[in-house]
C-alpha cells in the first residue's frame, strides 16, 4: 500500500496539533494512509535568537521570511522523506480547487510551506518551490490553514480513506454540480416534510428528482459552474423534460 507522505514547514508547528489528530485524518494517518511530518523552521535560524523574519530591501511595512531557514528546514525535510512537489501556500498562486486536490492526490510526496508576516523571500521561491497555491482571494495571517485544508481535502480522495467511495464521486464540484439538499430523520420537523418522492422508494424517480435539484441549485448559486459541465444523454432528456436545457447548455452539447 502506498501511503502519501505529507511534510509542513512552518514557525507555529503547534496550530496544526489538534485538526491533524481528529477523526479521519487521524484514522488515515493510523492506517498508513498518509504520513504527516512537521519541520520547524525556527530550528534552522541561524542567529541564536531564532529570527526567521527580516525587513523588506527597499522599505515598505512588515517583515519577511528569510531565505536561509526556509532553504534549510526544507533540505531537511527532502533529506528524510526525499525531494518531493514543493508547494507554497500565498494568495498569488493558482487557485486552490476540487480538480488541484485530484492532481495532489495522485503525487506521493507533497511539501508544503506555509508563509507568515508579509510573505517569503522572492529566491526562496524562485529556487526552491514547484508549485504555489491560493486557498482564495482573501489573506490570511498564514499558510498553516491552507496547509490543513490541501491535507484535509486530500486525503479524503485516497483510496479507503472514507468508508464509502461512492460519496467522493457524487460530491459538490466531483463534477461542477452543486450537491442536491438532503434530509435524515424525523420525517416531519418545525412543521415540514421530507419531500414526498424521496420516501417513494422509486430509485429512477429518486435520481431524476435529486439531478434536477442540484442543476437548479447550481443555476441559482453558482452560475459559473454551469458552463463546465457534460451530461449523459437521460440526463439530458430530464433536463429537456423540466425545461431546464437552454439556460444549462451543456458543453456536451454544443461542441456537436
Ligand atoms: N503580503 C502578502 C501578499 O499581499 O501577497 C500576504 C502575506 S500573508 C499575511 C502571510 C502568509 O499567509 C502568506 O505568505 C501565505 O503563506 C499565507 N496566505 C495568506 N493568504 C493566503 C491565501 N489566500 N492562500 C494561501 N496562503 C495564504
Amino acid at each position: 500500500m502506498d501511503t502519501l507522505i505529507f511534510d509542513i514547514l512552518t514557525i507555529f508547528p503547534g496550530l496544526l496539533d489538534s485538526p491533524l489528530s481528529e477523526s479521519i485524518i487521524r484514522r488515515a494517518r493510523q492506517d498508513g494512509k498518509i504520513r504527516i511530518d512537521i519541520t520547524d523552521i525556527r530550528d534552522f535560524a541561524e542567529d541564536k535568537h531564532t529570527m526567521t523574519d527580516d525587513r523588506p530591501f527597499g522599505g515598505g511595512a512588515g517583515m519577511l521570511m528569510k531565505p536561509e531557514p526556509l532553504t534549510a528546514a526544507l533540505g531537511s525535510a527532502q533529506q528524510k522523506n526525499g525531494a518531493g512537489k514543493v508547494i507554497l501556500l500565498s494568495p498569488q498562486g493558482r487557485l486552490y480547487t476540487q480538480r488541484v486536490a485530484e492532481e495532489l492526490s495522485r503525487e506521493s510526496h507533497l511539501i508544503l510551506v506555509c508563509g507568515r508576516y508579509e510573505g517569503v523571500d522572492e529566491r526562496f521561491i524562485e529556487n526552491s518551490v514547484d508549485d504555489v497555491i491560493s486557498l482564495g482571494d482573501y489573506i490570511l495571517t498564514g499558510g498553516e490553514l491552507g496547509a490543513m485544508i490541501i491535507i484535509d481535502s486530500v486525503t479524503r480522495l485516497l483510496p479507503g480513506v472514507l468508508g464509502c467511495a461512492e460519496s467522493v464521486s457524487r460530491d459538490t464540484f466531483s463534477r461542477n454540480l452543486l450537491k442536491h439538499p438532503q434530509y435524515t430523520r424525523p420525517r416531519v420537523f418545525a412543521g415540514q416534510e421530507v419531500p414526498a418522492i424521496l420516501l417513494s422508494g422509486d430509485h429512477g424517480a429518486i435520481e431524476e428528482y435529486r439531478f434536477i435539484q442540484s442543476v437548479q441549485r447550481t443555476l441559482e448559486r453558482r452560475p459559473d459552474l454551469c458552463r463546465q459541465n457534460s451530461f449523459s444523454a437521460t440526463e439530458i432528456d430530464w433536463l429537456k423534460k423540466h425545461g431546464l436545457y437552454s439556460s444549462f447548455c451543456p458543453v456536451s452539447e454544443k461542441t456537436q
